[in-house]
């Protein structure tokens, strides 16, 4: 599903380059749970940009379900990205709509049309089926991401990218949270690629990453 080679990423700054992923060689087969933890500054958002589709300039080969990213005609790319749902640490509702709204956008956005019953669905899946014409200002830090997550896999995507989902909760609304993403992943086999910087929360997935200095200094799979 997701297979890197070498990368590597270089950031021009003030005062020269700086490296931020040395030759990292990662595979992530469909279906797995990953997360990938470590220090703030050692490279996790670079990486989840690079698997994310989000940034095309790496060093390295990146392979994205068998073909090569930078290989890729600009349908590929689009197909490929929407078969990525994201989920953020500060959760990126918009504001002005309803629950049902910002679904319904996000559905239109990446081209798709859902069906008024695939949204009521989504929210339920999640527990917020009873907010549905509530803004997201009248919502909990945990039940935006509840929202997040229903918009993430509205698409039924094959990966979910989640970067720091519980950082912006409260410790029970992060059990809460990772529950979800658990269910999820074992209902739908869903790939999860999540970032986080709380050991205790990596250790949810079944194989954790840790990165130091922009490499992977470990590489875990637990067992289930
Ligand atoms: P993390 O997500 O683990 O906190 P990042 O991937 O954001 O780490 O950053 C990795 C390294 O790359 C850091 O040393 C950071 O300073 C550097 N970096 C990140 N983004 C930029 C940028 N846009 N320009 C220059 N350096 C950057």
């Amino acid at each position: 599903m997701i297979e890197l080679r070498n990368i590597t990423k270089d950031y021009q700054g003030r005062n020269g380059t700086c490296r931020a992923l040395h030759d990292i060689s990662l595979t992530i087969p469909q279906g797995q749970y990953v997360s990938v933890v470590g220090a703030s500054g050692c490279g996790k958002s670079t990486l989840l940009k690079i698997i994310g589709l989000m940034d095309p300039d790496y060093g390295g080969e990146y392979r994205f379900c068998g073909s090569s990213v930078r290989g890729m005609k600009d349908r590929l790319l689009s197909d490929s990205r929407r078969k990525i749902g994201f989920v953020f640490q500060d959760f990126q509702l918009i504001e002005r709509l309803t629950v049902y709204k910002n679904l319904e956008t996000a559905s239109l956005i990446r081209g798709g049309k859902s069906r008024e019953a695939e949204i009521r669905n989504a929210l339920r899946r999640v527990g917020m089926e009873h907010k549905t014409e509530s803004y997201p200002d009248e919502l909990s830090g945990g039940q935006k991401q509840r929202v997040a997550i229903a918009r993430a896999i509205l698409s039924k995507p094959e990966v979910i990218i989640a970067d720091e989902p519980t950082g912006a909760v409260d410790r029970g609304n992060a059990d809460a949270i990772m529950q979800l993403i658990r269910q999820i992943h074992t209902e739908d086999h869903t790939t999860i690629v999540l970032v986080t910087h709380d050991p205790e929360i990596a250790r949810c997935a079944n194989r954790q990453i840790r990165l130091k200095e922009g490499t992977v200094v470990q590489d875990e799979i637990s067992v289930e």
